[in-house]
């Protein structure tokens, strides 16, 4: 594996500073004081890498990420055990889609060991800043953006660079487990078949802020997105993957069609599920069998869920001509018993039968 350089600050944020940022950190407000960050070229590959100082980087105007968007980014979570122990939640999974989204992207591959290195570095040296306060964490943020300095549109650029940064966070949506509003999107797309959809790049969520504002103008937290061709097929919220809840025992997801993010919280859960008894599949959800079926009550609960907010209730929706609760709008028991276990698991307060945690220090 690549050797990396460790460079220490010489100037960290005091420690009375730091424990008041992560008193109420946020979300992606306050970084710690390192970043990792390697260089890949052409003729050297993966080379040059780094523990630095955090702090900013000097590119070239002409540089092709800023006019092509040839990048893009992952994002997962190191906790801080009830046992004191510095955890990362299924590192190995984030470090296979990185790929996945390189390959599409035409970026290099990095290798999986050392993308998750990059990882543990980063996490030990600044291991001061996990938040101890229930529900909080360090989230981390590998990216790779194209630095090849040129405007020529033909072909990928021939240097990269792979970054890691840390902020640490509190519960994505404030207050928790508050229930969101959605908006179906009627009027964007976020993604195709065939396009970028299934991928972590920057330029999906550039294309969906537009929604996201129009969300908000009619009083709703989140886009839904619907698929491309009929603006029918239920495929995720804002960067979160939906679930479905029919009654006490079956959860439903849209399936892996190419357009939505194969989210890892995604993942977890339908593997989780069924270990509760809770029978969980990939299916179809049309809008209209999403309003009818909350009409007749037997679905029962809508949630969504990511990384950032684990998992969050859908308690209403809201589009151009309808509007509609889900069950009575509050969070429903089997949101919230998912969300339990699997924070749990992440916390070290459940066994984790899959071999999802990743000890760090
Ligand atoms: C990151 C992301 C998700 C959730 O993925 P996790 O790995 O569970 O965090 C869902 N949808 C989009 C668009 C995303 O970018």
């Amino acid at each position: 594996m690549i050797d990396f350089e460790i460079r220490p600050s010489d100037h960290p944020t005091p420690e009375a500073e730091r424990d008041a940022m992560l008193r109420a950190p946020g979300f992606g407000q306050v970084f710690t004081d390192h970043m990792v960050t390697i260089r890949w070229d052409a003729e050297r590959g993966w080379h040059d890498a780094r523990l630095e100082p955090y702090g900013p980087l000097t590119l070239d105007p002409a540089t092709t990420v800023f006019h092509y968007a040839q990048e893009f980014f992952e994002g997962l979570k190191a906790y801080r055990q009830d046992n004191g122990s510095i955890v990362m939640f299924r590192p190995e999974a984030n470090a296979a889609r990185s790929n996945s989204s390189a390959r599409r992207m035409a970026m290099p591959e990095l290798p999986e060991e050392t993308f998750i290195r990059a990882l543990e570095l980063l996490v030990t040296q600044d291991r001061d800043w996990v938040p101890q306060a229930e529900g909080n964490s360090l989230y981390l943020r590998p990216f790779m953006i194209a630095t090849q300095r040129g405007l020529g549109v033909n072909h990928p650029s021939s240097q990269y660079l792979f970054c890691v940064i840390a902020s640490p966070a509190a519960s994505y949506f404030a207050g928790g487990v508050k229930p969101v509003t959605v908006w179906l999107s009627e009027d964007y797309t976020r993604a195709a078949p065939g396009g970028t959809g299934a991928v972590k790049c920057g330029g999906n969520y550039a294309a969906a802020f537009t929604a996201q504002r129009q969300a908000v103008e009619q009083g709703c937290d989140q886009v839904v997105w619907l698929d491309a061709a009929e603006h029918r097929w239920v495929e995720e919220m804002g960067g979160m993957n939906l679930f479905f809840v029919y009654g006490k025992d079956r959860i439903v997801t849209p399936g892996l069609t190419g357009t939505l993010l194969p989210g890892v919280t995604r993942d977890s859960l339908l593997k989780l599920a069924p270990e509760l008894g809770i029978a969980a599949e990939e299916g179809r959800i049309s809008i209209g069998q999403w309003q009818e079926q909350c009409a007749s009550g037997e679905l029962t609960e809508v949630f969504a869920c990511g990384t950032a907010a684990v998992i969050t209730p859908v308690g209403k929706v809201k589009g151009e001509d309808r509007e509609w609760l889900v069950g009575d709008g509050a969070p429903g028991p089997v949101s919230l018993r998912l969300r339990e276990e699997l924070l749990g698991i992440q916390t070290g307060r459940h066994t984790d039968h899959f071999n999802w945690i990743h000890k760090v220090c």
